[in-house]
């Protein structure tokens, strides 16, 4: 599990990411990589880093999703209710 958690920091410190390039890269689950990625932005606070995220947005209107905290990638835009929207990305600063 450290292991896994040190690999996407290394990987987000190269890049910015998506969960599913992280998934890919690291043979892992999409969605075991958002349940990471709050233990991570954590651990890099602890060392004076920060996990940066590119907040998911809407491709049909824009609309951007606020809520800093949330790193998971919406079903659905709450404004014009298209399921089009961009995933999140990430990366270690
Ligand atoms: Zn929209």
């Amino acid at each position: 599990l450290q292991t896994l958690r040190k690999e996407m920091i290394e990987e987000l410190a190269e890049e910015e990411l998506t969960a599913m390039d992280l998934s890919q890269r690291l043979g892992v689950q999409e969605k075991e990589v958002y349940s990471h990625l709050s233990h991570i932005a954590k651990t890099l606070a602890a060392q004076g880093k920060k996990l940066v995220v590119d907040p998911p947005r809407c491709m049909s209107c824009g609309f951007v999703f606020g809520d800093k905290k949330s790193f998971t990638r919406p079903g659905r835009c709450p404004k014009c209710k298209e399921q089009r929207i961009r995933a999140p990305r990430f990366r270690v600063k």
